[in-house]
């Protein structure tokens, strides 16, 4: 399951809109009923552009989504395969924690591996009201 969501996360970059910074990153969410969201990164001149991970998670919960498995996650330069590690920003990891639960995983493909994170491996101490 991880490589074929690797794969589709592959697929999802290739739609990326990055003109200013040519970093092209895709991204995977898989629902614990089974669902997958595909996300790309969606940059813009005058706001805070939208990273793959909010992309893919801002089309899942606003099509009813509340329950998350996992999130796969590759990015590279434009036209260069993605084969080093692209970890989520820090944006990311607050929008994602306030999501998921202590058993949702991240999994960050890394030189022919692939790292598997929790949101507390990731950010530790956060935010919570
Ligand atoms: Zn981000």
């Amino acid at each position: 399951m991880y490589k074929e969501d690797v794969e589709l996360a592959k697929k999802a970059r290739l739609n990326s809109h990055s003109p200013f910074s040519n970093f092209q990153v895709g991204a995977l969410l898989r629902c614990k009923n089974g669902h997958v969201y595909m996300g790309c990164n969606i940059e813009n001149q005058g706001i805070q552009g939208l990273c793959a991970e909010r992309t893919a998670f801002a089309k899942a919960i606003s099509e009813g989504e509340r329950e998350f498995e996992s999130i796969t996650v590759v990015g590279a330069p434009k036209g260069v395969e993605p084969t080093e590690a692209c970890m989520p920003c820090g944006y990311c990891r607050q929008f994602m924690s306030e999501f998921v639960g202590d058993d949702f995983k991240v999994f960050i493909p890394n030189n022919g591996k692939i790292d598997e994170y929790t949101i507390d491996d990731i950010l530790p101490h956060r935010f919570k009201i």
